[in-house]
């Protein structure tokens, strides 16, 4: 099998370079290469053309392999470098390898050659694969897969880079949120695939409505945010929304059928409304939900609807009593091990059992707890619920971990640990059995400050988890350093990733690098048998999802654990 190879050589002599082509030719390469004995020669043949590797001598009369290492680094090209010389001594090859080089060989001992080359050109493949995979692990955290638009995260980001910008050169920011009515009858009469077409068509009209600097992003559902990062004067604002409205107006053609779109929009400005960008999307939003109660079409926000938010409002003050009495419930959503088949904890999902709206979940009232500082005796309620379900559990010989959500609140509450301490006290729980998990986006909010209040956590021994991960723009390098036991795969990438390439491949690196990390990788949403046996091909550690068990209430979950085909892991 005869294979290409560029290879860079470094040297002086022309003997020592037909020793290593020959040697090269052995092993089966067919040797493209050019010989080089300057810094000069050498940076010009990086930038001729690209190389598979570079063989480098250890000292001549113009040059050295250090000198040559770093000018290869200071190109950021990333290919293997081989020192191949004399005899240089064991410090110097240490040194040497310690600066970067990939490995040393002498040139009495070139058998040693061809087996090198082939182990670094793998390396430096399974490298390029790795920054690869980030690279679309971060595209895809960054757009809203129906849409191509941007999705909330990078909003976020995008609203904060204008705020920043706005206080910089004092102009003002315009931030309109828009959620579309009826979105939901059209999407159960018409199916999610049409749903999908309606939502892709509305983003392209609001686009063309636009200027290059204005952003257009999907922030889930049915709601749309635009973003404004310098209007001219304030008042231009509501042109703009008119001029957006009057692009939804004419019907849409979907799967043949005329639909009429209309909008609710909310818009607050910078510096009118707030002066950072969470205040301002809040702001915004409470805008919006006015628009769409009162159905007004376009709210600009004034300070009074904070007050009046009549429904929100009303929900709150229930919440409120609700945490007091008994409506909220936990269910429970059992964990597999793949490698043993066997259940090894579970993850407690609040529920509000609401007097007249019926079982609430999470999404419906989280937010609002968030909003209205009721989150605290929300997260305590929780906390010392499902331990306390966990302990009476362990009693009668079931030994399960027990994972508790954490919203982006609660992690940055100075409080946390204390709370965590409390509840664990009180059930005399160790808290090696409880496992808290933080979502990406709340990690973003402030690394520094979560970084602290998960080490807290950490050194109490209780165990971490990221939730929803590669939904966020979480950097790799920036998770090492935290410390983190488990990373859990978003639904999103484990639902689509029988069909779609790019999903499984963010699914396959995410359960290497985290693997690369040290901690479990569990996937989340595994609905099919297929799914999970995907997973369990790609070497994931546990799963969760409608294939196992829907989350359950504690006493139907019990009858089902005697019953189902899982079985619990005894106990250590
Ligand atoms: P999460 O922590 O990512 O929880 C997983 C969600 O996916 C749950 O929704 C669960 O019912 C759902 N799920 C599980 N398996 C499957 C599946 O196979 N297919 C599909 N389609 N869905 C599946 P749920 O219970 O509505 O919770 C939504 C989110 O609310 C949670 O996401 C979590 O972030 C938050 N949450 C739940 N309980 C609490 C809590 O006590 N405190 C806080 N702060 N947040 C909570
Ligand atoms: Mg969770
Ligand atoms: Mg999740």
């Amino acid at each position: 099998m005869s294979r290409p190879l560029r290879a860079l050589v470094i040297e002086d002599s022309d003997d020592d370079t037909e020793l290593l082509l020959r040697e090269l030719r052995r092993g089966g390469y067919v040797p493209d290469f050019a010989r080089v004995e300057t810094p000069e020669a050498m940076s010009g043949e990086l930038k001729a053309q690209t190389w598979d590797i570079v063989f480098s001598d250890f000292t001549m009369p113009h040059f050295n392999a250090f000198d040559a290492l770093s000018l290869l680094r200071s190109t950021g090209i990333d290919i293997p470098f081989i020192i191949v010389s004399g005899t240089i001594g064991e410090d110097r090859a240490v040194t040497a390898m310690k600066s970067g080089a990939h490995d040393y060989i002498l040139k009495g001992n070139l058998k040693r050659l061809v087996p090198a080359v082939e182990r670094e050109l793998r390396e430096a493949r399974m490298r390029q694969e790795r920054r690869e995979a980030e690279e679309t692990i971060r595209r895809l955290a960054y757009q809203d897969p129906v849409t191509s638009l941007p999705n909330r995260a990078r909003f976020r980001e995008l609203v904060r880079e204008a705020v920043a910008g706005a206080a910089r050169d004092g102009h003002s920011v315009g931030l309109l949120l828009m959620n579309l009515d009826r979105f939901r009858e059209v999407n159960d009469t018409l199916g999610h695939s049409l749903g999908d077409q309606l939502l892709q068509q509305v983003g392209l009209r609001l686009r063309s409505a636009l200027f290059a600097p204005d952003v257009v992003a999907r922030l889930g559902g049915d709601e749309f945010g635009v973003l404004l990062p310098h209007l001219t004067a304030p008042g231009n604002v509501e042109h703009i929304v008119r001029k957006l409205q009057d692009f939804l107006q004419a019907p849409f053609m979907i799967g043949g059928i005329p639909i009429a779109v209309e909008a609710s929009t909310g818009v607050a400005l910078i510096p009118e409304h707030a002066d950072d960008a969470d205040t301002l999307l809040q702001r915004a939003d409470i805008a919006m939900y006015r628009a769409k109660q009162m159905a007004t079409g376009y709210t600009l926000y004034t300070q009074e609807y904070d007050s009046h938010s009549p429904q929100r409002l009303a929900l709150m003050a229930e919440l409120r009593d609700a945490i007091g009495h008994d409506q909220l419930l936990l269910h429970f959503q059992p964990k597999v091990a793949l490698k043993s088949g066997q259940i090894v904890g579970s993850e407690a999902l609040v529920r509000w059992q609401h007097p007249r709206h019926g079982l609430l979940m999470p999404d419906r009232f989280i937010a609002t707890a968030e909003r209205t500082g009721l989150l605290e005796p929300l997260t305590e309620w929780v906390l010392a619920d499902a331990l306390k379900q966990c302990m009476a559990a362990r009693r009668e010989g079931i030994h399960l971990n027990i994972s508790v959500n954490l919203s982006a609140r609660s992690l940055h509450s100075p409080r946390l640990a204390e709370i965590v301490e409390r509840a664990l006290n009180d059930e005399a729980a160790d808290p090696a059995n409880l496992t808290l998990e933080i979502t990406e986006s709340a990690i973003m909010l402030d690394p520094a400050g979560a970084k602290q209040t998960l080490a807290a956590l950490s050194e109490m021994g209780i165990r971490l988890s990221i939730d929803d991960f590669g939904t966020g723009y979480t950097s790799l390098a920036s998770i090492k350093r935290l410390p983190v036991n488990e990373i859990k795969i978003d639904r999103s990438f484990v639902s689509g990733m029988l069909r779609d390439q790019h999903d499984a491949m963010v699914v396959r690196s995410i359960i290497e690098l985290g693997h690369n990390l040290g901690h479990t990788v569990v996937a989340e949403g595994v609905e099919t048998r297929e799914m999970y046996d995907f997973l369990a091909a790609m070497g994931c550690d546990e799963v969760q999802g409608y294939f196992i068990s829907r989350p359950q209430a504690c006493k139907p979950l019990r009858t089902w654990l005697a019953t189902s085909p899982w079985k619990i892991r005894p106990p250590a």
